[in-house]
């Protein structure tokens, strides 16, 4: 692939990530530019290899992501584990300026990371279900339902565009770096996983800064 139309992605701190992305105009959508732009994303999202990327991501405060969520040998996860994680294979595609409802909001709690945060992940409880309405990158409207590992792309997405990144949401006590999760957890199910950390554990003692009553 060529390397030019790889984009640098920006690491948590950069005040883009934080700012709510503003929504895409008909006239840039239909623009070679934004065109050019999807094509550099969908490389980048591989090459990182990602399953999701938005364009705040690469320092663009634009409404606008992608995801592609194939099968890779390479990254090892079993047909067991895919259907553990009601995780089914979804094609690429655009998201462009998309609302989402959650539509089954009944929690489950996996591991994820970003590609915005390298080298961490941590346990999040996403809504199981929801709907997206979004333009593709025709300018088609789109509506999409979707549940377990789908759901949660797009729900760790969308976020992303109202400068929301996972660790907002992260079970804190579950929060570590990639290497240490392979070593200790990568085998583990989650609940031993849970119990292992303690991670419903509240804070003990008081808040620094409180006053002794
Ligand atoms: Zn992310």
């Amino acid at each position: 692939m060529p390397a030019k139309l790889l984009l640098p992605i920006v690491q948590l701190g950069d005040p883009v990530l934080r700012r709510r992305a503003r929504e895409v105009t008909a006239v840039e959508l239909a623009s070679p530019r934004l065109q050019e732009l999807i094509d550099a994303m969908r490389e980048t999202m591989r090459h990182a290899p990602g399953v999701g990327l938005a364009a705040p991501q690469i320092g663009l405060g634009l409404r606008l992501a992608v995801i592609e969520d194939v099968p890779d040998p390479e990254r090892g996860l079993s047909d067991e584990e895919r259907a553990a994680r009601e995780r089914d294979a979804v094609p690429f595609h655009v998201l462009v300026n998309p609302k989402l409802v959650r539509e089954d909001v009944t929690p489950v709690r996996h591991f994820e990371g970003c590609l915005s945060l390298t080298g961490y992940v941590g346990v999040v409880a996403r809504a199981r279900g929801v709907r997206v309405r979004c333009l593709d990158e025709h300018g088609q409207s789109r509506t999409i339902h979707a549940r377990g590992w789908y759901a949660r792309i797009l729900q760790h997405e969308i976020d992303h565009l109202d400068g929301t990144v996972y660790v907002d949401r992260v079970a804190t006590r579950t929060l570590m770096s990639s290497a240490e999760y392979a070593r200790h957890w990568g085998e583990a199910e989650l609940e031993e996983v849970l119990a292992g950390l303690d991670a419903d554990r509240a804070p003990s003692g008081p808040a620094p800064g409180s006053r002794p009553k």
